[in-house]
């Protein structure tokens, strides 16, 4: 199969990787980053969470891989802000480099130290973590650096805000200034540009800058939902929306299969569209999709190109687009002369920073809307039944009446032959339980923008009144405080690399004399006390309750 990755001129181990994965093609970061990470040129990324970035530093950096004498020694090391991103980069690094045999370790807080030391010692080719831990590890003389020859850093803005600056300093030190090294940022503050230039030689910056287009009078809508509820988040919203064609984009050839196939499952026509179709097998999917056998389209970005399609009354991006012009291409299909649209779309909490990217791009707002609930499901299912009804109560056949009253005469009450009829009738809606759906809360991010403020101007910010909280969050009590020396980033550096969960999930931090005030996010707060009876501050144990 001939996919654009080809051009990169990989390690054919690689490609496999990237085919079995079922990408079809470079996202804009990919395109741009890895050919110049593949000539040896330092890159300065401007780029988040669901760009593709990963695969952008790490397909060069697997590609890299020595396979000689420096085998067994750390070759390649990314650094993450949090436990979360560094198992999730560990993760997609092994599988892109499963078929060249590599061995890939993350490290962080919140883990035993014991099985972190054996795997080093036993030989590790890449190593993916958290500041802290790698700097213990460092301190522990088992994490040995000399021969880096690749280094990311990943999400520098969170580990800037999160206070990591200094460590990520000490961690670069212990790395050959040969080495070659990546920078990826969502957003490129001061101390990161100065970051840049002294750890870094002449690095290639890069930025996506989509061409402007405009978009259609379309109904655009979004729902934050986790990355694993959203097929039941589509299957809620089908059952709602008046839809008569729908064309819904995932970013890999697999996931279309598999979302089609989860779909039809679920008693909703629908067929995948992807690249590996041949010519026929693509017509005869077009053909059922233009007689209405199939109203559900389910195709990759790549697939959807040179589409004949005349108009979709829904455009669902399953997916987030990995860039706003791709957004405005995908939506484009959708409200078509004069027609009334509607774009729906998925984003994970992560996300939601590239939907302000995609709403800046198109200069218009997306909705944010909530899915529909079991009950609202139910209901508009009987109403979907009573309409029906009344369309085959004007058209009794003489045979229906007759089977009717042979079952009264048997017995039973007309009320009951009707109620047996109508749960025969609905059989079929058995198929599509309406499964649970975890609560996104609203906007997190604007937690983050405080959050961030306050520990960059810590001295300026005006003294809150005592009991004053941020909405969803509760507040937890530490026995110590500034007198014991201690400073917001030690608190956000052991919460975060203890417990894995994100900066922005930590507000308030109110230090006084001898004790702390910190706020969490009340989903994560059990999470916290449990995994944080242990901490240490300075030789002290710390004890952390939840206040009031
Ligand atoms: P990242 O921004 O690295 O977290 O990637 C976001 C998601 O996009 C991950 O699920 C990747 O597996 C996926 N992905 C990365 N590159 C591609 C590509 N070229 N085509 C399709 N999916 C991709």
């Amino acid at each position: 199969m001939t996919t654009e990755f080809q051009a990169f001129d990989l390690h054919p181990a690689l490609m496999q990787a990237v085919d079995e994965l079922g990408y079809e093609s470079p996202t804009p970061i990919q395109e741009r980053a890895i050919p110049a990470l593949m000539s040896g040129r330092d890159v300065l990324g401007q780029a988040q969470t669901g760009t593709g970035k990963t695969a952008a530093f790490a397909l060069p950096m697997l590609h890299g891989l020595q396979t000689d004498e420096a085998r067994g020694r750390v070759q390649g090391l990314v650094v993450a802000p949090t436990r979360e991103l560094a198992i999730q980069v560990a993760k997609a690094v092994y599988e892109y480099g499963q078929h060249r045999g590599v061995r890939v370790l993350a490290v962080y807080g919140g883990q035993s130290y014991s099985h972190q030391i054996s795997r080093l010692q036993r030989g590790v080719d890449i190593v993916i973590g958290t500041p802290g831990r790698m700097l213990d590890l460092i301190r522990k003389d088992v994490l040995d650096l000399s021969a880096v020859r690749y280094l990311v850093l990943d999400e520098a803005d969170e580990m800037l805000s999160m206070g990591f600056i200094e460590d990520i300093e000490a961690i670069l030190s212990e790395t050959p200034s040969t080495r070659q090294t990546a920078l990826f940022s969502a957003t490129l503050p001061e101390p990161i540009r100065r970051l840049a230039d002294r750890y870094m030689s002449t690095p290639e910056a890069i930025t996506i800058n989509p061409k402007r287009l405009t978009v259609a009078e379309t109904e655009q809508r979004y729902y934050v939902v986790n990355e694993e509820d959203k097929l039941a988040a589509l299957t809620r919203l089908f059952e709602t929306e008046d839809m008569t064609s729908a064309l819904i984009f995932t970013r890999t050839k697999v996931r279309a299969s598999e979302l089609s196939d989860a779909l039809l499952a679920r008693g909703f026509p629908a067929e995948a569209l992807h690249g590996d179709l041949s010519q026929p097998a693509r017509e005869a999917v077009m053909n059922r999709f233009r007689r209405g056998q199939v109203t559900m389209l389910v195709a990759t970005d790549v697939a959807a190109r040179g589409l004949d399609i005349e108009d979709v009354s829904h455009v669902v991006n399953y997916d987030m687009p990995f860039d706003p012009e791709i957004y405005v291409h995908r939506i484009g299909r959708t409200g078509r002369a004069g027609r009334k649209g509607v774009a729906l779309m998925l984003a994970t909490p992560r996300e939601r920073r590239r939907l302000q990217e995609i709403e800046a791009f198109t200069m218009q707002p997306i909705a944010r809307a909530k899915l529909p609930t079991p009950a609202e499901i139910l209901a508009r299912r009987d109403a979907q039944f009573l309409l029906k009804m009344g369309g085959h109560l004007e058209n009794i056949s003489a045979n229906e009446h007759a089977l009717v009253a042979q079952m009264v005469a048997a017995g039973y009450t007309m009320e009951d032959v009707a109620a047996a009829a109508i749960r025969q009738a609905r059989a079929q809606e058995q198929q599509r339980p309406i499964e649970e759906i975890r609560e996104v809360p609203a906007r997190p991010q604007q937690h983050r923008a405080k959050f961030e403020e306050r520990t960059e101007c810590a001295p300026k910010r005006a003294p809150r009144r005592k009991g004053e909280r941020e909405p969803g969050m509760v507040r937890l009590w530490l026995n110590v405080g500034a007198a014991h020396g201690i400073r917001p980033r030690d608190i956000v550096g052991a919460i975060a690399g203890e417990t894995g969960i994100p900066g922005r999930a930590i507000g308030a931090i109110e230090i006084q004399p001898q004790q702390t005030f910190v706020d969490v996010a009340e989903r994560h707060a059990g999470q916290v006390l449990h995994k944080m009876k242990h901490w240490k501050v300075r030789g002290r144990v710390v004890v952390l309750k939840a206040s009031e």
